[in-house]
């Protein structure tokens, strides 16, 4: 039978301050490690979903930099999916009623695209104790008026801003009119 004491009595090769250090940060939730060791359904501590593949930026370091682009398209490499309303409120459904600590709102593409998101979001929120937290590169905030749920709802908001030269991030991300470093600085504003 395991237990906290016996699994800290294991001289880990690893710092219980270093939140930062993924092989630490388990760490914090010893109750999990210790129910998963004893053979017991453990609900997980963090989950990680795309809800959208498609991304209206086209970064030359991502993955999903290109697979959604129309001159891909009939390709192996196009890929433009969207997670459906039903499977993605299916998944806030479930997932609340779980003891999961934490959901990361991430890519594939860009989250904010998916028109259901702001629903999940905000079932989540009011049906659970879940913290969330999303990556995005926070220039579509207003298509879906995403401002309140993101700052009520989040527990925290990563935006990916690669520059501060506004010439230099439109050119790397290939942005236009609707998308560019104007926009996403002004999305930023909009959160405070
Ligand atoms: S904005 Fe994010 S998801 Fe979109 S292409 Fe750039 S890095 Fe990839």
């Amino acid at each position: 039978m395991f237990s906290e004491k016996k699994i800290m009595k294991q001289n880990l090769p690893i710092e219980r301050e270093t939140m930062f250090n993924p092989q630490s940060k388990v760490l914090y939730h010893l109750d999990r490690v210790v129910d998963f060791f004893n053979d017991k359904n453990v609900d997980p501590i963090n989950v990680e979903i795309d809800p959208s593949n498609a991304c209206n930026h086209s970064c030359p370091f991502c993955i999903s930099g290109h697979i959604h682009l129309s001159k891909y398209k009939g390709t192996e490499f196009f890929n433009r999916q969207m997670m459906s309303k039903e499977i993605l409120m299916n998944f806030a459904k479930d997932i609340s009623k779980t003891q999961t600590k934490s959901i990361s709102w991430t890519g594939g593409g860009e989250p904010t695209m998916n028109p259901n998101l702001k629903d999940a979001v905000n079932y989540i929120k009011e049906n659970s104790k879940i913290e969330m937290g999303m990556f995005t590169n926070g220039s579509m905030l207003s298509r879906f008026d995403l401002f309140e749920t993101l700052v009520k709802s989040l527990t925290w908001i990563r935006i990916s801003l690669d520059s501060g030269i506004a010439e230099n991030y439109d050119k790397l991300r290939v942005t236009n009119q609707s998308n560019n470093f104007k926009v996403v600085l002004n999305n930023i504003k909009k959160t405070n």
